[in-house]
C-alpha cells in the first residue's frame, strides 16, 4: 500500500474530520525541499478524500518569528531589524506587505500551481486574534514544570534555558525577557535589552511563545491530527519529542500523527556552476516548478517514502523523471505493471490530486520535446515538427494544453539548467567554413540517392543512414558525425532517425545534396 494511503487509513480511524497541518518559516529564499512538506500534506489530504472522508489542510506561515540576523542578501539598512518579528519588518523590494510576505509569496504561487488545497494561516494574525492566550497562560503558570520537561527531553542541564514566553518591548519593538515570578494573569513584567522595563498584557497578543511551546500550542488551537515535518525536528530530544510531552502534560491534548520527512539534496552536475538563475547554489521551489509540470513534481515526492532522502538532479535527471512519470501513466491506464511498480503507479494517481485524466493522455517523450523546442521558435512550429512523426488528430484540447505546458518547462530547463550536450541549433544554411573530405562528399551523394524515393519516417531514415555509412570508408560513426556537422555544426546530437523525420523533408534533402557538392 502507498504510504499516503496508510496514513489516511490511520487518520480516518482516529478522527472524524482529520486536520493536516504544514508550515514554514519564511525568513529567506525557499528551497525546493520545502515543497516536500506541502506536497506530503496535500497527498495525505487527497488520500483521505479519496476514501470518502473529508479533511482540512492548513498551511501555517511562521510570520511572527524574529529575524535572527541580517542575512547577506539583505541591504545594510536592515541592520536595525534583527530581534523583531518578520511580519513587522518591511519587505526588501517594496512590493509586498512585509518581510514574511515577500519571501512566502513565490511559495504560495507555487503551492497554487501544484494544486495544493490549503488554507493559509499567518501566525502573527493568530497572536493578534488572541488565539495563543490560553497556551501562553498555561506556559507562564507552569514555567518551572516546562523547564523540567525541556531539560529531561534534551538530556541537557541548560540552567534556566530560554524563557517560555517573550513579551514585546513597547519601546523598541523587540522581544524582551520576562520576569516570570511577576506573572499574575493577565500581566507579566519584562526587561528589554534597550533598557526599557514594562508590563505585558497577554490578552493583547503582542508577545511570543518560544518555538518548542509554540508548535504544540498550534496543535491546541487547531486540533491537528497529522503533521509532516523535517527530520531535524524528529530526532531524539528534538522539538517533536518535547512537543509531545508539552501537549500531554501542559496543554492536556494528544499530539498529531507525525510524518517526519527527509531532506531533498541537490545532485551536483558538471555544469552547475553555469547556472545563472539560482541563488546560493540551490534550486528554489519556484525554479523546480519552472522546469517540471506540477503533476511530475508531485510524483517526484510521492514515489518514495517521506523518510527517504531524495536527490534532485536538475540536469538530465529532470528528463529521466519525466520519462518515469510517463511510464507510470501508461501502466496506470493499461493496468499492466509489476508488483514492484505498484507504488509508482499509485504515486502517479495521487499526484493528480483526485483529478486523474479520463483516458491515457497523448504522450510525447520529454527527450523528444527537448529536440522539438530547439527546432522551432513557437508552439505552432513545435506542433508542426511533432506532426511529422505523430498523428496529432488523436490529441484532445487538454492534451495540447498539457504539451504546451511541458514545452514551456523544457524551454525553462534548457535556458538555465540543461547540460551543453543536449543543446543545439539547426543551421538554416550550410555552416560556414565547414570543409568535407572527398569520402564524406561521396557518402552524402550516396545518401541523397537512397532517401530520394523512400518513405519519410524515423525507421527508414535511420536504416538509410546506417547502410550508406557501412558502404562508405567513413563508416557509421563517421556518417553520423558528418550529418551532425552539416546540420547543427556539432559532432553529436539527437538520434538521427526521429530528428530528420521531424524536419521539413525538402530542407533535409537540399542540405544532403549541398553537402555532396
Ligand atoms: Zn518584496
Ligand atoms: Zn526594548
Amino acid at each position: 500500500m502507498h504510504w499516503a494511503d496508510v496514513i489516511a487509513d490511520e487518520l480516518i480511524k482516529s478522527c472524524d474530520k482529520p486536520l493536516i497541518a504544514t508550515g514554514i518559516s519564511p525568513t529567506g529564499i525557499i528551497h525546493v525541499g520545502s515543497l516536500r512538506e506541502a506536497i506530503t500534506g496535500e497527498s495525505v489530504r487527497s488520500a483521505v478524500e479519496a476514501k470518502g472522508a473529508s479533511a482540512r489542510l492548513i498551511y501555517l506561515i511562521d510570520s511572527y518569528d524574529p529575524l535572527r540576523r541580517r542575512y547577506e542578501f539583505l541591504p545594510e539598512s536592515f541592520e536595525e531589524y534583527p530581534g523583531m518579528p518578520i511580519s513587522d519588518i518591511p519587505c526588501p523590494c517594496g512590493k509586498h506587505d512585509n518581510y514574511a510576505h515577500h519571501f512566502i509569496q513565490p511559495f504560495l504561487d507555487a503551492a497554487e500551481s501544484l494544486n495544493v488545497k490549503c488554507e493559509i494561516i499567518w501566525t502573527h494574525e493568530l497572536y493578534r486574534q488572541g488565539k495563543f492566550e490560553k497556551a501562553v497562560d498555561l506556559c507562564l503558570r507552569n514555567h518551572e514544570e516546562i523547564a523540567r520537561i525541556l531539560r529531561e527531553v534534551s538530556g541537557k542541564d541548560e540552567g534556566k534555558g530560554s524563557p517560555p514566553y517573550n513579551p514585546r518591548c513597547e519601546r523598541c519593538g523587540r522581544f524582551a525577557a520576562p520576569v516570570l515570578e511577576t506573572y499574575s494573569y493577565p500581566t507579566v513584567e519584562y526587561r528589554c535589552k534597550c533598557g526599557h522595563r514594562g508590563v505585558d498584557d497577554i490578552r493583547e497578543g503582542k508577545g511570543k511563545l518560544q518555538w518548542r511551546l509554540e508548535w504544540p500550542a498550534k496543535w491546541l488551537i487547531f486540533g491537528t491530527s497529522a503533521e509532516p515535518f523535517g527530520k531535524d525536528h524528529a530526532s531524539a530530544g528534538g522539538s517533536y519529542d518535547s512537543g509531545k510531552r508539552i501537549a500531554r502534560e501542559i496543554y492536556g491534548i494528544e499530539p498529531p500523527y507525525p510524518i517526519p520527512y527527509e531532506f531533498v539534496q541537490l545532485k551536483e552536475g558538471k555544469s552547475r556552476k553555469q547556472m545563472h538563475k539560482s541563488a546560493g547554489g540551490s534550486v528554489s521551489g519556484v525554479e523546480a516548478l519552472g522546469m517540471l509540470p506540477p503533476e511530475v513534481l508531485n510524483y517526484f515526492f510521492l514515489r518514495v517514502n517521506p523518510g527517504r532522502a531524495i536527490d534532485f538532479d536538475s540536469e538530465l535527471g529532470v528528463l529521466d523523471l519525466a520519462d518515469e512519470y510517463d511510464r507510470m501513466e501508461r501502466a496506470y491506464f493499461s493496468g499492466d505493471f509489476t508488483e514492484a511498480e505498484e507504488g509508482g503507479v499509485r504515486a502517479y494517481e495521487i499526484a493528480q490530486h483526485n483529478r486523474v485524466p479520463a483516458s491515457l493522455p497523448f504522450q510525447v517523450p520529454c527527450r523528444h520535446l527537448v529536440n522539438v523546442v530547439q527546432m522551432s521558435d513557437s508552439f505552432e512550429g513545435a506542433m508542426e515538427v511533432i506532426g511529422r512523426t505523430e498523428d496529432l488528430s488523436k490529441a484532445s484540447p487538454e492534451d495540447l494544453e498539457r504539451l504546451r505546458r511541458r514545452m514551456d518547462c523544457v524551454r525553462y530547463w534548457l535556458d538555465g539548467f540543461a547540460p551543453e550536450s543536449v543543446k543545439f541549433k539547426v543551421h538554416p544554411q550550410m555552416p560556414e567554413g565547414l570543409s568535407l573530405s572527398a569520402e564524406e562528399k561521396a557518402f552524402f551523394k550516396d545518401l541523397s540517392g537512397r532517401v530520394g524515393g523512400m518513405e519519410w519516417n524515423p525507421e527508414s531514415i535511420g536504416s538509410a543512414i546506417s547502410e550508406a555509412g557501412k558502404a562508405s570508408p567513413i563508416g557509421s560513426k563517421g556518417a553520423y558525425k558528418a550529418i551532425y556537422s552539416v546540420l547543427i555544426g556539432k559532432a553529436s546530437g539527437p538520434r538521427l532517425g526521429p530528428f530528420l523525420a521531424g524536419m521539413d523533408r525538402a530542407f533535409v534533402e537540399e542540405r544532403l545534396r549541398r553537402a555532396s557538392e
